[in-house]
């Protein structure tokens, strides 16, 4: 089972679209979660973003795969920002931020399609992380490193067809 779980401040709508997606490239089971408190103790005052790695750590775990989705901008030591990190030292966990994801961070008209797309795309490839796949070398596929916003909306939504083989393994 795959759980999305929105925290403070995210729209369910969203998190509801995101979900047939989801339920496309992995034929799994996707449930949408409520809202879950974003956790206290990982902001950065100078950097004025909040540790991915810390905030990751703090949010609950029960079973399968959970991705929980935060308006807060994220950050990994060594980069300037994440749109989303996943570990699974302690039960599969993965967080997406919407933060840059929005048209409006770059002082441009909201898209709520174009947004859906994003997170979609991210949240996918936040679960192959945790289901084992790595990075892609093909940039059309969903498991391609994005680097930028450039990368996200080049790439597609499904994994490519080595990625799809891995997975099956
Ligand atoms: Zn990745
Ligand atoms: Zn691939």
């Amino acid at each position: 089972m795959i759980y999305l779980i929105p925290l403070t401040g995210i729209d369910i709508n969203l998190i509801k679209d995101v979900k047939f997606y989801v339920e496309e490239v992995y034929e799994e089971k996707v449930r949408v979660e409520s809202s879950v408190n974003f956790p206290e103790g990982c902001f950065n005052k100078l950097r004025n973003q909040y540790n991915a790695e810390c905030v990751i750590e703090k949010l609950p775990y029960k079973e399968g795969v959970a991705i929980y989705i935060t308006e807060k901008d994220l950050y990994v030591e060594g980069l300037n920002f994440v749109f989303g990190l996943a570990e699974s030292l302690y039960g599969k966990k993965g967080i997406v931020s919407i933060a840059r994801l929005k048209e409006s961070f770059y002082r441009k008209k909201e898209n709520y399609n174009l947004l859906l797309l994003r997170t979609v795309k991210e949240i996918i490839h936040e679960i192959g992380h945790l289901k084992g796949l790595s990075h892609c070398s093909d940039p059309k596929c969903v498991m391609h490193f994005s680097n930028s916003l450039y990368d996200t909306d080049y790439k597609d939504y499904k994994l490519c067809e080595k990625c799809r083989k891995k997975l099956r393994k």
